[in-house]
């Protein structure tokens, strides 16, 4: 980021340090149809945001653009004042929680069980951006990953509903960033394979074989996973999964690991780095998924077992 972007972006905090302006882009981000970009007229959006005098409204909804607020002309078809990226960027932080924060969710959930003990798990969100799936019983740590705390407030009520919003929310995620792009900020993302867990930023269950660690270039941002979370998605596994009956999208991704019995062998000839071969056996066939050091699947194959 250059010096000029640093000014900009200065430019653009100080516009929203102000509670009416952020009262404008939360109902233009609300209006109707609801999530679709539309417009409200100079009257209808100070009647929402509640503003008597007609100039003071007017002077806030100025400074609002064009950064954050674009306005159609004279002659198109739809008329008045709009969110413009930068706009619906800051009124989905708001709506998300990301400020102000969200009461601590921490629940059982009825339908998903422990995998190594059989037990009740939870899943809880401290109303900080985390959620935690666990189990109390035998203190086995399943998912550590971001979460928007409205999200996990607004399913508070419903801890398997939080359950699987958290594993969609991950995986689509981690999806992302093993086809290279960074969701939080579109830039080009580099994985690597390592079965050294020292050299991650990250906690990791140690005992685990192997590891991709995802950086981006652009924020810098990327988690480091199990290798066998990776392929979780991959076209040969989803095949696999549906061949023998099993629902790959609606298990959530700790149990499909669990369930299908994924056995990891680390080593071999690439001269780059390590390759690891995650395989997967159920009714009598197996799938074999070939990542090289670079953490992306290069072979796979089925035989009967
Ligand atoms: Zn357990
Ligand atoms: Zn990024």
């Amino acid at each position: 980021m250059s010096h000029s972007d640093d000014r900009t972006a200065t430019e653009a905090f100080e516009t929203l340090a102000d509670a009416t302006r952020l009262d404008i882009l939360r109902e233009l981000g609300r209006a109707e149809p609801h999530g679709a970009p539309t417009a409200l007229s100079f009257s209808e959006l100070r009647a929402r945001v509640g503003v008597r005098d007609s100039s003071r409204f007017n002077y806030h909804l100025q400074k609002l653009g064009d950064t954050f607020v674009g306005q159609f002309d004279e002659g198109d078809e739809k008329d008045g004042y709009f969110l413009t990226y930068a706009g619906y960027t800051v009124y989905r932080l708001l709506v998300r929680g990301v400020f102000a924060g969200s009461p601590a969710v921490d629940a059982r959930t009825d339908d998903w069980t422990c995998p190594e003990c059989g037990s009740a798990l939870a899943v809880s969100s401290r109303g900080d951006g985390v959620a935690d799936v666990d189990c109390p019983a035998c203190g086995t740590d399943y998912l550590h990953y971001e979460f928007p705390p409205h999200g996990a407030a607004e399913r508070s009520d419903d801890a398997d509903d939080l359950l699987l919003a958290v594993d969609a929310w991950a995986r689509s995620q981690l999806l992302l960033f093993d086809r290279g792009v960074c969701p939080w900020c579109g830039g080009r993302v580099d994985s690597r394979l390592t079965t050294d867990p020292h050299t991650l930023p990250h906690d990791v269950d140690e005992d685990a074989p192997a590891f991709v660690r995802y950086v981006c270039g652009g924020c810098g941002g990327g988690p480091s996973v199990e290798v066998d979370y990776t392929v979780l998605d991959h076209p040969a596994l989803v095949a696999f999964c549906h061949d023998h009956g099993i629902d790959s999208r609606g298990t959530p991704i700790w149990h499909l690991v669990e369930r299908l019995d994924v056995a990891i062998e680390v080593g071999g000839d690439d001269p780059d780095g390590p390759v690891a071969v995650v395989s997967m056996a159920e009714g009598g066939e197996s799938l074999r998924l070939r990542i090289d050091a670079d953490g992306t699947v290069t072979d796979t194959g089925r035989s009967s077992v």
